[in-house]
């Protein structure tokens, strides 16, 4: 019975699958490398710049943070927008995988404080040699740029597609053009932040173009710019462990966003440091109604503690002005700074400091106020947040709703995680998912 109906069978036809992936980064080249390993799919990679992974060599400053050694949960947790989208591609591929695929390609790991991942060696170019080294049967096209992809009108599946991918139109550095057909694109462009990479935001028009809807991007995981002047007094002072807290006025109540320990940093500008990029991701978008930064310089003491330290450090110095006595206190530069935000004469003498005037210090050590007038550009950001709206994709295969062929993967999507290897870990779960789609996808015939 069994072998009577396998001899009716149809033969399977094979058909080579031609894919165009746009875009030679984290996600290009995860998902180039995936494709790469099934003898039906014909690859040719595009990338605009002389080399592959131009970004992923400047990450982790130079060393490649290159996951976070942790469940999928916690990559979840870390995923600031539309973590449920990423839940299926998290557990399809996970940080795990991610450490597994890099070691079977030879690299050697470490993880070191905070679960992040880097190579052994902390040269980024060895994570971008051990991708390379997987693309051998890829066709590469360097200094080539996409200008724009190509598509029919289609119908299938009760109206679900409206269109479909046909190819994309492609030029060398020295203008030439060419079309290329294909029967799918992914799209791993990359979003617009630390544009020399090669972040030109081209992706999100390609987008537009095939009627995709598009959150509106802006940097994150970014330093602030700060209206008061005393970060100018304050440039070059780092303040560890301090307590930030970011609030909003959202509908007249005062609204905390962002609330975390870490380490401070002052600039000509403003706040940078790492605490203040995490707050980024939070803020962004409060940032046109006002956002306050409220900065507890002393949060292992409470108050009263704070109140009774002041009282016991003022004991030793009575007949000094107020100005001369914080030094086992606070930074130098920080005493004039304070005093100042606290509306008390920096040239009180201790003796005569009331305890009102002892209340108003302790109030603004624990929360001392700034204001925030705007995030630092592009050019200064980790991530770029907002991108193309995972409603319009399929969050199993990468595919979009509504354009049959088209993939999209990495940065490009409208989801941004915190440091620690987050990010990169978003772009190659997603292009491990978006190659799954593609390699599972029926074929044109
Ligand atoms: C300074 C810095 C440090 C970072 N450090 C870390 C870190 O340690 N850990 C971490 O997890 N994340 C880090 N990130 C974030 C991480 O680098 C990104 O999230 C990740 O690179 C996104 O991958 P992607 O493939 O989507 O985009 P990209 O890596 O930006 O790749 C997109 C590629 O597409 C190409 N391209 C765009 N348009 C076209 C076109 N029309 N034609 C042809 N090619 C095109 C671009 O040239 C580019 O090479 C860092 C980012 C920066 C800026």
């Amino acid at each position: 019975m069994h072998i009577r109906a396998a001899y009716f069978r149809r033969p399977k036809l094979f058909t080579m699958k031609n894919v165009i992936i746009i875009g030679g980064g984290a996600a290009g080249m995860m998902a180039a490398a995936q494709l790469a390993k099934n003898n039906q799919i014909q690859v040719t990679m595009i990338e605009q710049n002389e080399k592959l992974g131009k970004k992923l060599f400047i990450t982790g400053k130079g060393r490649c943070n290159l996951t976070n050694n942790t469940e999928p949960e916690e990559l979840l947790s870390h995923t600031v927008t539309n973590a449920k989208f990423m839940y299926s591609a998290f557990s399809e591929f996970q940080a795990q995988d991610v450490m597994r695929f890099f070691e079977e390609t030879g690299l050697r790991l470490k993880t070191e404080r905070g679960n992040r991942v880097f190579p052994e060696s902390d040269h980024s170019s060895d994570v971008i040699r051990a991708l390379e080294k997987q693309l051998l049967d890829v066709d590469v096209r360097l200094n080539t740029r996409v200008r724009e992809i190509l598509w029919e009108k289609y119908t299938e599946d009760e109206g679900k597609y409206t269109r479909r991918v046909t190819g994309a139109i492609v030029s060398d550095r020295n203008g030439r053009r060419e079309t290329l057909s294909c029967d799918a694109v992914l799209l791993a462009t990359g979003g617009y932040s630390y544009p020399q990479t090669g972040a030109t935001g081209d992706g999100y028009t390609f987008c537009d173009a095939l009627g995709l809807k598009l959150i509106s991007c802006r940097p994150a995981l970014v330093p602030f710019e700060i209206e008061e002047s005393c970060c100018h007094i304050l440039m070059g002072l780092t303040l560890k462990n301090i307590e930030l807290t970011c609030t909003a006025k959202v509908k007249n109540k005062n609204k905390v966003l962002f609330r975390d320990f870490g380490e401070l940093l002052f600039t000509h500008f403003g706040v940078s440091g790492p605490v203040v990029l995490s707050a980024s991701s939070y803020i962004g978008k409060y940032i046109p109604d006002g956002v306050t930064l409220h900065i507890d310089l002393k949060p292992a003491l409470s108050r009263e503690q704070l109140d009774a330290r002041l009282l016991r450090d003022f004991e030793a110095s009575k007949n000094k002005q107020l100005k001369n006595s914080m030094s086992d206190l606070l930074p130098k530069s920080m005493i004039p700074v304070v005093i100042d935000a606290s509306g008390v004469s920096g040239d009180t003498l201790i003796h005569d400091l009331t305890r009102e005037e002892r209340a108003a210090l302790v109030s603004t050590l624990k929360d001392f106020t700034l204001t925030v007038a705007g995030t630092r550009g592009f050019d200064e950001a980790i991530i770029t947040q907002g991108g193309v709206s995972v409603k319009e994709i399929n969050p199993k295969t990468m595919e979009a709703k509504t354009v049959k062929g088209l993939y999209l993967a990495g940065e490009l999507i409208d989801i941004d995680a915190v440091t620690g290897g987050f990010n990169l870990q978003l772009a190659w779960s997603t292009a491990y998912a978006a190659a799954q789609g593609i390699i599972n996808s029926e074929v044109k015939i």
